[in-house]
């Protein structure tokens, strides 16, 4: 791996925007009118309704992908995994997939990821259904340093972006990871800051968030460990060439928050 540092960095609040008649759309399917602000919250806000099933029943995972920079078949699936093994939907999690046309962007500001969802996301959470939205950009952050690249973004309650063509400079060469590897640790890394953790909606059933590194476990083996955020961190956590997984004390959190 390239030594440089990598962030999976965590956006919060700052694109909190206020309600208003904007925010109201017309669903293509029913007609109904509705309202996108329930999904443009600050992250971590809707951790109890992705994790628990009393209310909000289904799931519905809107991937959407820039022309050419598709994630993996095997970290779709990983991820899949890794949403019903942690969340209570008894009528089911489902994927849908869209393509957007390529551009020649070389960065994207947040603002102009966020842009991107207005454009494009035609899935919003309902009465019975929490709708999330996963973008996969070529091009990178535009926060991207010439020592420091970031790997993917958490940045609304249901919403998180993952610089793809970054991974694709990082994986799949010699000694580097595989790319779905690399993927599906991002993935579940930015899910795992969506179901609240480290302290980020889910309440610490015990002292495990890394005070250094807020938002983010203490524990060196878990996928909400702080040093997922730096490359030789991510080769430590890869090196066994599994997907990191949620340690004991994360676990606890999301039972405690709905989850399992
Ligand atoms: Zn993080
Ligand atoms: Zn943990």
């Amino acid at each position: 791996m390239k030594n440089i540092l990598l962030k999976v960095i965590l956006v919060c609040s700052i694109l909190f925007s206020c309600s208003s008649k904007e925010d109201e759309i017309i669903d293509n399917e029913t007609g109904n009118l509705i309202n996108v602000s329930t999904n443009r919250q600050v992250t971590g806000s809707s951790a109890n309704d992705l994790l628990s099933g009393g209310i909000l029943k289904k799931m519905i995972v809107e991937i959407a992908y820039i022309e050419g920079f598709k994630p993996s078949e095997t970290a779709i699936n990983n991820f899949k995994n890794f949403i019903t093994s942690r969340t209570n939907k008894p009528e089911g999690v489902t994927f849908i997939t869209q393509e957007i046309s390529f551009t020649d962007k070389e960065a994207y500001t947040l603002e102009e990821v966020v842009a991107l969802e207005k454009e494009h996301r035609t899935k919003y959470s309902s009465d019975t259904t929490i709708a999330l939205w996963v973008l996969f950009v070529n091009g990178k952050s535009s926060k991207d340093t010439s020592s420091s690249a970031i790997l993917g973004a958490a940045y609304w309650n249901t919403s998180f972006v993952i610089y793809e063509e970054t991974l694709h400079g990082l994986s799949n060469g010699a000694f580097e990871p595989e790319r779905s590897l690399l993927e599906s640790s991002v993935i579940n890394h930015e899910f795992g800051h969506l179901l609240g953790l480290t302290n980020l909606g889910s309440e610490l059933q015990s002292n495990h968030e890394d005070t250094e590194h807020p938002k983010h476990c203490i524990e060196e083996d878990c996928l909400m460990y702080w040093a997922a955020e730096t490359s030789q961190g991510i080769g430590n956590m890869l090196s066994g060439g599994q997907v990191p997984t949620l340690d004991a004390q994360c676990l606890e959190d999301l039972k405690a928050n709905g989850g399992k």
